[in-house]
C-alpha cells in the first residue's frame, strides 16, 4: 500500500492485458483503479474468436514456453475469475482439430505427438485421430486423419473482459473513463498506445494489424475448435461459432468489414461443411497490437521514469494475458522481474 494514495495501481487501458493486470493486481490485495476512455473492452479484446491456441510442440523457445505456462494456467485462472466475480468468460479447454493433407503430413503429425508427450509434460496431448471421430463436426481432411491437441482452448472475449471486470469490482477494484495518475501507473493501451509510443520515440516500435471476423448461429459447444487454411473456427458455449481472421497491415477504417471477410467465411464453410447454412449473427472488426519485436512489451515504460507498459499481445493476446498480469503484478507490486528477455521493451525499441 502506498501512503496518501486512494489507489495503489492506476492501469490505463481496459484490454485484456489491462485488466489481467488488474485482477493479478487486485487479488493481491492491491487497491486498482482501471482508466480507460473508451470503456472496458473497446478495443481489440472486445471480439468474437476467442482461440487460446498453442504453437506447434517442436524447436521450443522461450515465447512457446510462456505461451504454454499460460494456458496451463488458463483453466485455474479463469475459474477463480468466474467464482470471485460471478461472470463466466465461456472458457473451456475443449481442444482442436486440425486436417492432415498426406501421408509426409501424416508423419510429422505423429513425430509431433512424442515431442509433445515431452515439451507438454503429460499436461496436454497431441494425438493422430481418424477424421469418423468427430461425426458432424470434423474438417475436410484429404487423408482422413486429424491431428487432436488438448492443450488448445477457448473462451468469449466479451464475456472473459466482463468476468475480470466483475471479478476486479469485487476485491474492490474502480474501472472509470477518467482519472489522474496514482500509486504505480502501467499503460496497456493496445495498438494507440504503440502509434503514440513510436511518435514520441520518432521511430516505429509497433503498429496495428486490422482483423475481421464473423460470428455464426450454431450449436457445437463441447466440440474442439478447427484450424485450418490459416482459419479459425471457434463453437462457443452459447450455442455460437466464431470464425476468424483476416490479416490487414494497412486499413481505412479500425471497425469496419467488407469482403475480405466473407472470403474468410466462404474458406470456413468449405472446411467444416456442418457450418455451411449456419446463419450469420455478427461481423466485427478491431485491431491488434503488434509490437516490432512481433513478442509481447513488457516491463518499465521506455518514456514514462517509473511507470509501465503492457502491450504486443498481438494475435494471442487473450492466450497470453493470464501470465502476462501475473509477471507485470510480480514486477510492479514486488519489484521481482521475470520477463523474457524477448518480451522485453528494448526488444521492440
Ligand atoms: C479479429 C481478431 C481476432 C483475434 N483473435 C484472437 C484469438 O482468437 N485469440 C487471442 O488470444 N487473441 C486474438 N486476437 C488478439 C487479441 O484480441 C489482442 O491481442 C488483445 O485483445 C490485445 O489486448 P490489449 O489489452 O493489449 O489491447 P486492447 O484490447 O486493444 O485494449 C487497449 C485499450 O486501451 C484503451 N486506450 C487507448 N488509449 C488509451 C489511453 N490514452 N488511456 C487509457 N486507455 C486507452 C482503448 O480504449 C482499449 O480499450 C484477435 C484480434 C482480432 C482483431
Amino acid at each position: 500500500m502506498i501512503s496518501g494514495a486512494t489507489v495503489d495501481v492506476t492501469i490505463r487501458g481496459a484490454g485484456i492485458f489491462g485488466l489481467a493486470t488488474a485482477w493479478s493486481c487486485a487479488r493481491r490485495g492491491a487497491r486498482v483503479r482501471v482508466v480507460d476512455p473508451n470503456g472496458p473492452g473497446a478495443g481489440s479484446s472486445g471480439g468474437l474468436v476467442g482461440a487460446l491456441a498453442p504453437h506447434v510442440p517442436e524447436r521450443w523457445n522461450a515465447k512457446k514456453a510462456f505461451q504454454f505456462d499460460s494456458l496451463i494456467m488458463a483453466e485455474t485462472y479463469w475459474a477463480e475469475v468466474a467464482a470471485t466475480g460471478g461472470t463466466s468468460p465461456g472458457y473451456a479447454r475443449s481442444g482442436r482439430l486440425q486436417p492432415i493433407k498426406d501421408e509426409a503430413h501424416l508423419m510429422l503429425s505423429t513425430d509431433r505427438a512424442d515431442e509433445a508427450d515431452e515439451l507438454w509434460q503429460g499436461k496436454a496431448v497431441w494425438a493422430v485421430v481418424a477424421a469418423e471421430s468427430y461425426p458432424n463436426w470434423a474438417p475436410v481432411t484429404p487423408s482422413g486423419w486429424l491431428i487432436h491437441d488438448t492443450l488448445t482452448a477457448r473462451m468469449a472475449p466479451r464475456r472473459a473482459a466482463a468476468a475480470l471486470l466483475a471479478a476486479i469490482r469485487a476485491k474492490g477494484g474502480e474501472v472509470t473513463t477518467e482519472a489522474p495518475d496514482e500509486g504505480r501507473v502501467i499503460w496497456a493501451t493496445g495498438w494507440q498506445g504503440l502509434i503514440e509510443l513510436s511518435e514520441e520515440l520518432g521511430k516505429p516500435v509497433g503498429n496495428g494489424v486490422k482483423g475481421q471476423s464473423v460470428l455464426l448461429q450454431h450449436a457445437a459447444p463441447d466440440m474442439p475448435q478447427i484450424f485450418a487454411d490459416a482459419v479459425h473456427i471457434i463453437p462457443h458455449a452459447d450455442g455460437t461459432v466464431a470464425i476468424g481472421s483476416t490479416s490487414e497491415r494497412e486499413f481505412d477504417a479500425p471497425d469496419t468489414c467488407d469482403a475480405q471477410i466473407d472470403e474468410v467465411l466462404t474458406r470456413a464453410r468449405t472446411i467444416c461443411p456442418a457450418i455451411a447454412k449456419a446463419p450469420v449473427l455478427e461481423r466485427w472488426a478491431g485491431v491488434r497490437p503488434r509490437a516490432k519485436s512481433r513478442a509481447p512489451m513488457l516491463g518499465e515504460h521506455p518514456t514514462k521514469p517509473g511507470q509501465f507498459i503492457a502491450n504486443g499481445g498481438f494475435k494471442i493476446g487473450f492466450g497470453m494475458g493470464p501470465k502476462v498480469g501475473e509477471m507485470m503484478a510480480d514486477l510492479m507490486l514486488d519489484g521481482h522481474d521475470s520477463i523474457p528477455e524477448d518480451f522485453r521493451v528494448a526488444a521492440s525499441l
